[in-house]
């Protein structure tokens, strides 16, 4: 496994803006992806990281909540509820966060990396991540829907 290098938008917007492809075959260096980016969230204190922010154009994500540890391989939404507003921040991004507003739950249907499709259901924090990170994959920033970005005062 290893800590890969996380693209921010002072390095590279243009590249994190791009769509990333399906993953059409799970292969061993998907699975490697995955490894490496479960340990490099884990080392950027991150509940979520897209691979586009590791360099690597894949609709691949891994979130981490007390939940537990989730990989998402080509993770559709499927249903969202509710609304939930809070503070939003990006390992894109260092340093910045926002106000977003976000579904209150959200169900992810997506394939594991044995390539057996599953649905998450979560609400809160996770539902945020799956949300964020979901997005990224199209190329879409959080602060696109932010409703006002927030000083350092203000974040827990
Ligand atoms: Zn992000």
């Amino acid at each position: 496994m290893a800590v890969l290098k996380i693209v921010t938008d002072k390095d590279d917007e243009e590249f994190l803006r791009k769509k990333s492809r399906e993953v059409t075959e799970i292969t061993p260096r998907i699975k490697t992806l995955l490894d490496d980016m479960i340990e490099t969230m884990r080392a950027a204190n991150g509940c979520g990281l897209a691979a586009v922010q590791v360099g690597v154009l894949r609709r691949i994500v891994v979130i981490e909540t007390e939940e537990g540890l989730f990989e998402f391989i080509n993770p559709v939404i499927v249903r969202k509820t509710g609304t939930q507003e809070g503070a939003e921040g990006c390992l894109s991004l260092p340093g910045k966060w926002g106000l977003t507003k976000r579904p209150k739950c959200v169900t992810v249907r997506a394939l594991d990396r044995d390539g057996n499709e599953f649905e998450v259901t979560g609400c809160d924090l996770l539902a945020k991540a799956m949300c964020h990170e979901i997005d990224h994959l199209d190329g879409i920033i959080y602060t696109d829907k932010v409703i006002r970005m927030l000083g350092a005062d203000e974040v827990e």
